[in-house]
């Protein structure tokens, strides 16, 4: 193991060997093209210059985080955590090189020694201590169901509903789960949740580097589904889908995922869910890359919105579907505050509002927390909603007290 001098001061093998057996074999694919920094979102930022085709060289060095000085590093650690895991260049790379992963490689060492973003160390500590990377109090999580009459998961039921820690704590994207909760009692399906028996999913720590702990969360929450004898868990969020669904099963889980939008498609076509409801809006759809891209998820959430009667679905020309630009949330970015004119929320938000909607919507909590942040600070005339909350107001024309808070 390098010591921590080591780690900052020269190309090394020892480096390179780490790197490597924490996952960035894919450095040695790289030929250098540069396709990947023209896709990247920090192109379309246009004000941070992202060499992101320099990394895999880097790797290959064992040149990463290489400055003895202390402002120097300090812009390495900046540059190695501008990534936010969209997988724009993998998606685009000829060779297929995982890029986030390359990255990753490089944060769990930077975190191993301590040298990593404040605010996300504050995270990572967050969710050690608490389950959540808000740092609220683990008794509160299931608040946003107080007035809903849920059940705790039972092991005869069909679904674990799974919220994610933003819906489960944030004032705002609580609707969310609200909405999600009712369209399913509204639909008879079984469901329950566990609420405070539960943790955050941890991809987020994992993407920011932080393996030790992930991997502490991710082993509570699999002894907690397994001892409640849950088979299949329905999520909001895309990231709580993808770590469940591909990531889980490496330490053992056997229980399978469902994204909202999947399984509330699945309702309407049963006849189970029917929008009936007019919903007289131009909505713009954003992929969010972990869904999309990443998931391979883009027509369920369409087709909620066309099965709207009077929704009008519009789409943002030349950047949506796998093309779709991130909002900057992913791989720990939710929590970084980089300065303003380099925000990939505003570029995308714009974007969004060209195509002239009325209505943002999304099928991510990241992505609706960073636009709702986005259009305040921007004062921009335009709502983001979730498709499930959309689907709400369509399906229940009675609407719930809860969700009228
Ligand atoms: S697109 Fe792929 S091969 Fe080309 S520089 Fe980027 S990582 Fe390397
Ligand atoms: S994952 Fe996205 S942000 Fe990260 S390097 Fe690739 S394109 Fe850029």
């Amino acid at each position: 193991m390098a010591s921590k001098k080591n780690i900052i001061v020269e190309p090394s093998a020892e480096i390179r060997e780490m790197l490597v057996e924490m996952g960035a074999a894919d450095a040695y694919k790289c030929y250098q093209c540069g396709k990947c920094a023209s896709v990247c979102p920090w192109f379309q930022v246009g004000t941070y210059e992202f060499l992101v085709f320099r990394f895999p060289l880097e790797t290959v060095l064992g040149l990463i985080a290489s400055s003895e000085e202390k402002e120097e590093l300090a812009k390495e650690v900046d540059k190695i955590y501008r990534c936010v895991g969209c997988e724009a260049c993998v998606d685009q790379c000829p060779l297929g090189v995982n890029m986030p992963h390359i990255l990753r490689s490089a944060r769990r060492i930077l975190v191993d020694f301590g040298s990593y973003p404040e605010p996300l160390k504050s995270v990572v500590q967050k969710v050690r201590n608490v389950g959540n990377p808000l740092g609220e109090a683990r008794e509160k999580r299931a608040d946003w169901a107080r007035e809903m009459n849920i059940n705790e998961f039972e092991s005869n039921m069909e679904l674990l509903y799974f919220p994610c820690c933003v819906p489960a704590y944030d004032a705002r994207i609580q609707k969310v789960a609200i909405a999600t909760a009712f369209l399913l009692q509204r639909s008879g399906v079984a469901f329950g949740i566990l609420g405070s028996k539960e943790s955050c999913c941890g991809e987020a720590i994992r993407r920011a580097g932080a393996e030790t702990v992930y991997q502490e969360v991710a082993m509570s929450n699999i002894s907690c589904f397994q001892a409640a004898g849950v088979k299949r868990v329905l999520v909001s969020s895309p990231h709580c889908y993808v770590t469940f669904k591909k990531e889980y099963p490496e330490l053992g889980a056997s229980f399978d995922a469902v994204h909202a939008t999947q399984y509330f498609w699945q309702l309407i076509q049963k006849g189970k869910i029917r929008p009936s409801r007019s919903f007289k809006k131009k909505v713009v759809y954003h992929d969010p890359c972990t869904l999309g891209r990443q998931s391979g998820i883009y027509e369920e959430p369409r087709n909620i919105l066309k099965s709207i009667p009077d929704l009008d679905l519009l789409e943002v020309e030349d950047f949506s579907r796998n093309l779709s630009l991130c909002c900057g949330a992913g791989s720990g970015g939710l929590w970084i505050d980089w300065p303003k004119g380099e925000r990939m929320a505003d570029i995308r938000i714009k974007q969004l509002m060209d195509t002239g909607a009325d209505i943002i919507a999304v099928a991510c909590p990241y992505c609706l927390q960073m636009f709702e942040e986005t259009v305040k600070e921007m004062n921009l005339d335009v709502a983001v909603m979730d498709v499930s909350e959309i689907l709400y107001e369509s399906v229940c024309v009675d609407k719930d007290p809860a969700h009228e808070q």
